[in-house]
């Protein structure tokens, strides 16, 4: 004995005749009875909420809605081809009260909370990154243009670094990393020389022993090819000390 198609035992509940042999087999099987009495509730609550109005069939106008859904809805949410004739979006035009209807119609509605979910994780990523980004969790991607092995000037003996020139969008920044003993007083500072040592620019203080300057656009990095770290008095003078602690040449990676 095979029972009823689920998409008949919907439309018995939504009030349709059943053939003479669905007749027979509903009285001879619990089962099938069963189902058309959740359909049923299911159409009751659905009148419940209906404002009062008895829906005994749906107007034209929601089977167009519900089609007109599902040809957009209805390949997303492919439940991986089970179904496949019922599934296709050209069996959804078939006539109305067809079982091709309603089937696509209770897989639309078993869907649903599938589809929410979906979306609702979207939704959730899209916040998460936008969250991050927010925070500075995500920063612009940095190019190392060159780079500089800092070597300790005599009287810094064991002082040691690294520098890296790095362009982050469209700008030019010095990433400092030294090592090196730190004296009772004054501080340090960070210097763009060029070769020969005729001219400098200050990039900034040096706080600890690792730091980030941003190179000033009137720069010219093509002159300004050396890294110096000097070590400062708290005197006033904005000029470089003449102390050294590191110095090095940036070249390519
Ligand atoms: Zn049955």
């Amino acid at each position: 004995m095979s029972h009823l198609d689920p998409e008949v035992a919907a439309l018995l509940a939504m009030g349709e005749q059943p053939s003479d042999a669905d007749r027979r087999h509903l009285d001879a099987c619990a089962d099938c009875r069963a189902e058309v009495d959740s359909f049923g509730r299911a159409v009751l609550a659905g009148r419940a909420s209906g404002a009062g109005e008895p829906l005994l069939t749906p107007p034209d106008r929601v089977w167009e809605s519900i089609r007109s859904e599902l040809s957009l809805s209805t390949p997303m949410l492919d439940d991986g081809g089970q179904d496949d004739a019922d599934s296709a979006p050209a069996s959804v035009g078939a006539s109305r009260g067809s079982r091709s209807h309603l089937a696509s119609r209770r897989r639309r509605v078993s869907r649903r909370p599938v589809f929410f979910v979906l979306a609702g994780a979207a939704v959730a990523v899209v916040a998460i990154v936008a969250g991050v980004w927010a925070s500075g969790g995500i920063v612009p991607k940095a190019d190392v243009i060159s780079e500089a092995r800092l070597d300790g000037l005599p009287g810094w003996s064991g002082a040691g670094g690294e520098a890296l020139l790095e362009r982050v969008d469209g700008h030019d920044r010095v990433v400092i990393d030294l090592a090196a003993s730190v004296p009772d007083d004054g501080y340090r500072e960070v210097w763009l020389l060029t070769a020969d040592a005729s001219d400098l620019v200050s990039l900034g203080t040096l706080d600890g022993s690792t730091g980030t300057f941003d190179v000033p656009d009137a720069v010219d990095l093509s002159r300004f090819t050396v890294v110096d770290i000097s070590q400062e008095d708290v005197d006033g003078d904005p000029g470089h000390s003449g102390d050294s602690i590191v110095r090095g040449t940036l070249s390519p990676p």
